[in-house]
């Protein structure tokens, strides 16, 4: 099997339309023709994950985090950053990373997190904008069931919870066609008024070449009338954070002593109790204190995060509880997930968790 192949199943894991523009992802190094000889699968791709990855022959380590974030103008090994790049170039090891792909996938990071401390009914916390757009297409009644379930195969027509959804409309269509022209029905320079439909789907805007190609393969007419509508819709399923609801409320103390056990963090950073029992939980993985504000209009009785400072421990504004259990251990599950999904995906390979332990934090 090629790198590449393996890519392609991480990509659909995670589509790197998901990320954030700040973000770099993807593969970072590395040659995706190669021959693949088994995957390491690490939160931050260290100079001693990849020794790991030498050690157990894997030439692709995939990280959460990815090592090379900001552009690199000398490579000569001062930093821990370069290091790891060139123990991996040296050795012919392919790092790619995934990092908020899967943020912002309702399957990832956030919903392990969820899954993790056992909160139900989950939603997406920070929605998604400018990452709908709808297209509208017209073509005879004979045509409609072909143009449609193209349209659905190449991705378009998912709403939340369901697929293959449309809205198709009956009208008049009118054309006349040139000299040059081809027509379906009725001839060069003839004025045909035809019974059409109007097709409407709705798509995630990477798709788009993918659903135009389908359109334009599968549409009856030499000329096909098309729309593409940017729409002001947010992505229900695709965003940052999540908020869930516990079976049983629990008090705030209680709480916070079931996601330490949980999440396995060695120290919590909390708000003033508010006196609230626990019920509604928002959750954002990493650095998420942008994200208090959202909790709260959520109406999340507890928001857990990281990387919180001094200041921003007020903002909680006795509305709920705000903690900080850790960078790390907010996100700590996430390669379990990517190594439990390629091991599914992919059969009879070598797929490793990683043994190294890379969160720089250490708690006394
Ligand atoms: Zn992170």
């Amino acid at each position: 099997m090629k790198i590449k192949e393996i890519l392609l199943v991480l990509e659909e894991m995670a589509p790197l339309a998901y990320a954030e523009d700040f973000d770099n992802v993807g593969l970072l190094v590395g040659d995706q023709n190669a021959e693949a000889s088994g995957v390491l699968v690490c939160h931050d791709a260290l100079e001693n994950v990849i020794d790991e990855a030498i050690t157990k022959k894997c030439n692709l380590v995939v990280c959460f985090h990815p090592i090379l974030f900001s552009g690199l103008k000398k490579i000569t090994g001062k930093n821990y950053v370069e290091r790891a790049i060139i123990k991996a170039i040296k050795n012919d090891i392919c790092i790619y990373a995934v990092h908020t792909a899967l943020d912002n996938h309702q399957n990832g990071v956030n919903k392990i997190f969820c899954d993790a401390l056992g909160l139900k009914n989950t939603k997406v916390l920070l929605p998604k904008q400018n990452f709908i757009r709808k297209l509208v297409t017209y073509t005879i009644p004979e045509n409609v069931e072909k143009v449609r379930n193209a349209l659905f195969d190449a991705g378009a027509g998912n709403i939340g919870n369901y697929e293959d959804c449309s809205f198709n409309s009956k009208g008049i269509g009118t054309y006349m066609g040139n000299e040059n022209s081809n027509p379906q029905l009725g001839e060069r320079f003839e004025f045909v008024e035809t019974a059409e439909i109007k097709i409407e789907v709705t798509f995630e805007k990477y798709l788009e070449s993918k659903i135009l190609k389908a359109l334009f393969s599968n549409h009856a007419y030499e000329e096909v009338a098309y729309e593409i509508y940017e729409l002001q819709n947010n992505h229900q399923n695709i965003g940052l954070g999540m908020i869930g609801e516990f079976d049983t409320p629990m008090d705030e103390k209680e709480f916070l002593t079931a996601v330490k056990e949980k999440m396995q963090a060695e120290g919590i950073r909390y708000s003033t109790f508010t006196g609230k029992q626990i019920k509604k939980v928002a959750v954002l993985g990493g650095s998420g204190s942008y994200a208090i504000k959202n909790a709260i209009m959520a109406g999340a009785d507890a928001f857990l995060t990281a990387d919180l400072k001094y200041h921003q421990f007020y903002e909680a504004e006795n509305q709920l509880l705000l903690a900080d259990i850790g960078h790390f251990e907010s996100e700590r599950y996430t390669k379990n997930y990517i190594v439990d999904y390629l091991r599914k995906k992919i059969l009879n390979f070598a797929i490793i968790l990683s043994e190294e332990n890379t969160n720089p934090v250490k708690y006394l």
